[in-house]
C-alpha cells in the first residue's frame, strides 16, 4: 500500500506543495509554498494535509500522533535548519505559529496560536537572544491565553461573561491604576503568566502544558477538532462547504511585529474590497502582533499616506495629529512600505485577482504570512472583474466567471447609507426574502398603506402574511415585513417581482392587528412608529436609516455584454404589468415568461366584476360578468404585448382558487351584496362553498377553465384580440397562451380546444390572424412523468418548479416555513428546495419532463417560471438539461443572464 505524503514542507525560496494544490493543503498552505516558489518572503515551515483531518476523525488522536510522528518531527528539523534555530532549546528557542486552513477562507474557523514553543526554560533563551525582556513575556503571556482559550477551551462560563484572562488583565490593570496593555511592566507581564497558569489547573484540574511538543500536538489536534466546531459547521451550511472537505494545519517558523518600534503587523488589500477602487489599501499596528489589529483594543493606522489621509478626514482628524499619532506605513517606514508596494503587486499580478495579505515586519524586515483571493462587495466584485480586462490582466471568460451572480443583487437596490447602518439598532431577524433598504411607518393594512402611501407617507407594511388581497399595499409600501411565510411565500414572490425590499417570516414579531401594534421581545411597536428593514441581510432595524440609489456604471453594462455573447439560454421575465415588463426589459429580458393574470383583477373595478362572476348562479351570470372584464384584460395585454414588443409574452390562465378574490369578513361581505342588490345570506352561502380544506391541490389552475369554459374563452379572447390590436399598430407580438396546472394530457386538450376554437372566432370576426403558441405549465408530478402524451398537443412546456417542489416533497408552500428552518438546522436537507431547486429528486421530474417532451416533439420550447428561474446554481441545473430558457422576476433577470452565461461557459 501506497502511504500518502501527509506533510509538506516549504521556505527558502523552495516548497513541495503549490498553489494548486488548494485541495490538499488548504488555501493557506498551498498560497504559502506558491509564495515560496516566486520569490516571495514568507518564515518557513510545512503544512500537514487536508487528508490528515480525515484520518484523524477515523483514527482518533492516539494513533494519529503515532503515524504522523516520524513527519512532523522531520519537518520541524527542517524549519530548525533554516532559521538556525531548536525547537525547546533554552539557548536559541525556535518559535512556531500553528494556523488552520481548509480549501475555502473559513472565516471564524479557529483561531491562529502564535508562540508556541515557550516554557520556562525556553523564555530564557528568548530574552537572551533579543535582549528585550519585556518582549519576551509579553510574548509568553499572549501564547499562555491564547493557548488556552483555543486549544483547552477555556472559555467564559457564559456568554454574559468576560474572557477569564481579560478579567485577570483588567484586574491588573486596575490595581496599578493604568488604562492600556503597553503600561503593562516586564513584573506586571511575569505576573500575568503565573495568573493565567493557575486559572488554567484550577478550571481545567491539569497542568498547563510546558513540553513544546505536547505544546504542538495538542494544537495539531485543536486545529483538526475545529472543523466540527459549531462555528465552522455552520459557515459551511450558510457556504455550502462540503464537511469531508477538512483543514489543512499550517505551522510556521514565528516572525514578531511586537519586538519594538521598528516592528509591525497588518493586513492589506491589493484593491479596495468595498468600492474595487485600483487603490492598495489596509491596515496595521506598530509593535504588535497579529491579533492587536482585529482586537480594536488599539487605533490601527492606514498603511498609505492617501487611505491615512481619507482616514483623518472622516475621523475628523487634524493633519498634525495625523502625522504625530497615526502615521501611515508610507510615512513611518518608507523603505519598508516600497517593497510591500512591489510584493502586493506581484502577487495580483501573479494571482490576477485582488489580493487579501498578512504581514509582519521584525526589526525592519518584511514577512507575508498569507495571501488569498480578497472578498468583495457586488459592486467592487464588478469593477474589479472589468477593471483586469481593460489592463490586460485576464481574458473576457475568466473575468464573467469572476462575477458572482447573486451578488449582482447588491447592485440593483437602494442601499442603506454606512453611517445610517452603523448607527441602527437590529429588532428582529427574518428571511432575507427580496434584496434592497427601506425605511418607513409601521402600517398594518393594505388600503392603510395605500392611504398613507398618498400623502407621501413612507410606509412598511406589517402583516402576519400578505395575499393578493394585498397587492396594492404592498406597491404602495418601501418594504413588506412579514411574520409568517418563507422565500416562496406570497409576500417574498410579489416582493421580488416589484424589486421591493421584503425580509419574510421573522419570527420574534408578535403582531396585534386589534390594537395596531407588533411587539418584538417584549418592546411594543405602534402604527405609524418608524422602521428599517435590509432585505438583503433579513435584518428589521429600529427608526429611519438613510439610503441612496444604487450606482449602475458602464461596468454593470459591459458585464450583461459579456454574458449575452457566451450564453446558449434566453433570459425571460415574470412580469403582470406594462411597468414591470418595461424594468425587466431595460435589464435585459428577452420576453415574458409568464404573466399571472389572476395580478390584473384586482385592479380597481375588476375585483367587483370579478366577484360578480364568482357569485353568479349560472353561466349566463357568469358570462354577463366575463363580459365585463374583457375590455379590461384585453387592454392589460396591449399594454403588455407593446413593452414587450418583439419577444414572446407567455400568458397564463386563471390559476388560483377563487375564494381568494372573495373577502371572508362580513363588512365586506355585505358591500358585495349591496353593491350587486342580492341578499347578505347569498354572498354568505357562496363563499362558504368555495371554502376548501386544500385549496392549493383543489379548484385552481385548468380545473377552473375545464369547469367553467367561458373563464377560458373570454381570457383567450382577450389575448388574441390585443395581440391582433396591437399588430395593426406596428408591434411584432408574439403570444403563448399557457395552460396552468396541467396533470393530464386529456385536461389541457379540452383547454386547448376552447382557446383554438375561441382564436379562429376572433379571427374571423376581425379577418386578421395572428401567430400564437399554446402550451402548459408542467408543475405536477404526473404532468412530468406523462410529457410525452402532453406535448403531443402542448406547443411548450414551462417548468412550475415552485408548485412541483410543493407537490413532489408534499410540502405546503404556505406552511413549510413552520419545519423547513428546523429541517435545515438538523441537516436532514442541506438546502431550501423551494429557494434552490431540489436536483435530486424534483430535477429529476423537469429532466425526464423535458426529455420526453422532446420524444413527441423534437423542437419542443422548454422554460422555467418557477422562482428558481432566478437562482444561479438552479439555472445551471436549466442549462444543463437543456432548457430553451429561464424566466424570473425582474430583478433578478442580470441574475440570471449571468448564470446562464457561466453554465455555458462550464459546460
Ligand atoms: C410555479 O408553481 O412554479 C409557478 C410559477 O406558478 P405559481 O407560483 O403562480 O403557482
Ligand atoms: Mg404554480
Amino acid at each position: 500500500m501506497n502511504t500518502p505524503k501527509r506533510v509538506y514542507l516549504f521556505g527558502n525560496g523552495k516548497a513541495e506543495g503549490s498553489a494548486e494544490m488548494k485541495n490538499l493543503l488548504g488555501g493557506k498552505g498551498a498560497n504559502l509554498a506558491e509564495m515560496n516558489l516566486i520569490g516571495v518572503p514568507v518564515p518557513p515551515g510545512f503544512t500537514i494535509t487536508t487528508e490528515v483531518c480525515t484520518e484523524y476523525n477515523q483514527l482518533g488522536s492516539a494513533k494519529l500522533r503515532e503515524i504522523l510522528s516520524a513527519d512532523v518531527h522531520n519537518a520541524i528539523k527542517h524549519i530548525e535548519g533554516l532559521v538556525n534555530m531548536l525547537f525547546g532549546s533554552a539557548e536559541n528557542p525556535l518559535l512556531v505559529s500553528v494556523r488552520s486552513g481548509a480549501r475555502a477562507s473559513m472565516p471564524g474557523m479557529m483561531d491562529t496560536i502564535l508562540n508556541l514553543g515557550l516554557n520556562e526554560t525556553t523564555i530564557q533563551g528568548l530574552i537572551t537572544k533579543t535582549n528585550n525582556e519585556r518582549f519576551a513575556w509579553d510574548s509568553y503571556r499572549r501564547f499562555v491565553q491564547m493557548y488556552s482559550d483555543v486549544v483547552l477551551g477555556l472559555k467564559p462560563e457564559s456568554k454574559e461573561e468576560h474572557d477569564p484572562f481579560e478579567v485577570i488583565i483588567d484586574t491588573v490593570k486596575k490595581e496599578k491604576g493604568i488604562s492600556s496593555d503597553l503600561e503593562l511592566t516586564t513584573d506586571d507581564l511575569k505576573n500575568l503568566v503565573t495568573l493565567f497558569k493557575q486559572a488554567v489547573e484550577e478550571k481545567t484540574g491539569k497542568k498547563f502544558p510546558d513540553d513544546p511538543w505536547e505544546q504542538l500536538w495538542g494544537a495539531i489536534f485543536a486545529v483538526f477538532n475545529s472543523w466540527n466546531n459549531e462555528r465552522a459547521k455552520f459557515y459551511r451550511k450558510l457556504n455550502n462547504i462540503p464537511d469531508e472537505w477538512g483543514t489543512a494545519v499550517t505551522v510556521q517558523a514565528m516572525v514578531f511585529g511586537n519586538m519594538g518600534y521598528t516592528s509591525a503587523t497588518g493586513v492589506a488589500f491589493t484593491r479596495d474590497a468595498a468600492t474595487g477602487e485600483n487603490l492598495f489599501n489596509g491596515e496595521y499596528l506598530i509593535n504588535a502582533q497579529g491579533e492587536d489589529v482585529v482586537a480594536g483594543i488599539r487605533t490601527p493606522q492606514q498603511i498609505t499616506k492617501i487611505g491615512s489621509q481619507r482616514w483623518a478626514k472622516l475621523a475628523g482628524i487634524s493633519e498634525e495629529e495625523r502625522l504625530s499619532k497615526y502615521p501611515s506605513l508610507e510615512e513611518a517606514m518608507p523603505e519598508t512600505y516600497k517593497e510591500l508596494f512591489t510584493i502586493q503587486k506581484k502577487l495580483e499580478n501573479h494571482y490576477r485577482d485582488m489580493q487579501d495579505l498578512e504581514f509582519t515586519i521584525q526589526e525592519g524586515k518584511l514577512w507575508l504570512l498569507q495571501t488569498r483571493t480578497g472578498k468583495r462587495t457586488g459592486p467592487a466584485m464588478v469593477k474589479i472583474a472589468m477593471d483586469m480586462l481593460r489592463e490586460g490582466m485576464i481574458e473576457e471568460k475568466t473575468a464573467l466567471k469572476r462575477i458572482d451572480p447573486a451578488k449582482l443583487d447588491e447592485l440593483l437596490h437602494p442601499v442603506f447609507t454606512k453611517e445610517g447602518l452603523a448607527k441602527a439598532k437590529v429588532i428582529a431577524n427574518g428571511l432575507p426574502a427580496s434584496p434592497g433598504a427601506a425605511s418607513g411607518q409601521i402600517v398594518f393594512f393594505a388600503d392603510e398603506a395605500e392611504s398613507w402611501a398618498a400623502e407621501k407617507r413612507k410606509v412598511i407594511l406589517v402583516r402576519e402574511e400578505t395575499s393578493p388581497e394585498d397587492l396594492r399595499g404592498m406597491a404602495a409600501a418601501q418594504g413588506i415585513l412579514t411574520a409568517r411565510g418563507g422565500m416562496t411565500s406570497h409576500a417574498a414572490v410579489v416582493a421580488r417581482g416589484m424589486g421591493k425590499c421584503c425580509v419574510a417570516g421573522a419570527g420574534a414579531l408578535r403582531i396585534d392587528y386589534k390594537n395596531r401594534t407588533m411587539t418584538v421581545n417584549g418592546k411594543v411597536y405602534k402604527e405609524g412608529d418608524w422602521i428599517s428593514l435590509n432585505g438583503s441581510t433579513g435584518q428589521v432595524l429600529e427608526g429611519k436609516i438613510d439610503t441612496q440609489d444604487p450606482e449602475l456604471s458602464g461596468d454593470f453594462g459591459a458585464v450583461m455584454q459579456l454574458a449575452d455573447k457566451y450564453t446558449r439560454m434566453k433570459v425571460r421575465t415574470n412580469a403582470d404589468t406594462p411597468k414591470d415588463a418595461t424594468v425587466a426589459r431595460n435589464f435585459g429580458a428577452q420576453g415574458i415568461g409568464l404573466c399571472r393574470t389572476e395580478h390584473m383583477f384586482f385592479e380597481g373595478d375588476r375585483i367587483k366584476s370579478m366577484r360578480e362572476m364568482i357569485l353568479a348562479e349560472d353561466e349566463t351570470g357568469r358570462r354577463t360578468a366575463l363580459a365585463k372584464l374583457l375590455p379590461m384584460q384585453r387592454s392589460d395585454f396591449e399594454g403588455i404585448f407593446t413593452a414587450m414588443n418583439g419577444f414572446p409574452v407567455t400568458i397564463r390562465l386563471l390559476d388560483p382558487p377563487l375564494h381568494e378574490f372573495v373577502p371572508q369578513e362580513e363588512s365586506a361581505q355585505k358591500e358585495i351584496a349591496d353593491e350587486l342588490g342580492i341578499p347578505l345570506e347569498k354572498v354568505k352561502t357562496r363563499v362558504a362553498s368555495l371554502h376548501e380544506v386544500n385549496p392549493m391541490l383543489g379548484h385552481r389552475g385548468c380545473r377552473l377553465g375545464n369547469t367553467y369554459p367561458e373563464i377560458t374563452e373570454m381570457q383567450a379572447r382577450a389575448i388574441i384580440e390585443a395581440a391582433l390590436a396591437v399588430k395593426t399598430r406596428g408591434i411584432v407580438v408574439l403570444p403563448e397562451i399557457m395552460v396552468p396546472l396541467t396533470s393530464t394530457a386529456a385536461e389541457f386538450e379540452m383547454q386547448e380546444n376552447i382557446i383554438r376554437k375561441t382564436a379562429e372566432k376572433v379571427f374571423e370576426e376581425k379577418k386578421e390572424r395572428v401567430d400564437y403558441l399554446v402550451g402548459t405549465m408542467i408543475e405536477i408530478p404526473r404532468a412530468a412523468l406523462t410529457a410525452d402524451k402532453i406535448a403531443e398537443h402542448a406547443e411548450f412546456f414551462s417548468f412550475g418548479t415552485n408548485d412541483l417542489t410543493q407537490m413532489t416533497f408534499g410540502f405546503s408552500r404556505d406552511d413549510a416555513g413552520v419545519f423547513l428552518p428546523v429541517y435545515l438546522e438538523k441537516n436532514l436537507l442541506k438546502q431550501d428546495p423551494f429557494q434552490i431547486l431540489d436536483r435530486e429528486g424534483v430535477g429529476q421530474l423537469v429532466k425526464m419532463g423535458t426529455e420526453r417532451g422532446r420524444k413527441t416533439r423534437p423542437d419542443l420550447k422548454v422554460g422555467i417560471c418557477g422562482e428558481h428561474g432566478g437562482e444561479p446554481s438552479s439555472v445551471e441545473f436549466c442549462h444543463s438539461v437543456g432548457m430553451n430558457y429561464v424566466s424570473c422576476s425582474p430583478y433578478r433577470v442580470p441574475i440570471a443572464r449571468v448564470a446562464a452565461a457561466i453554465a455555458a461557459l462550464n459546460d
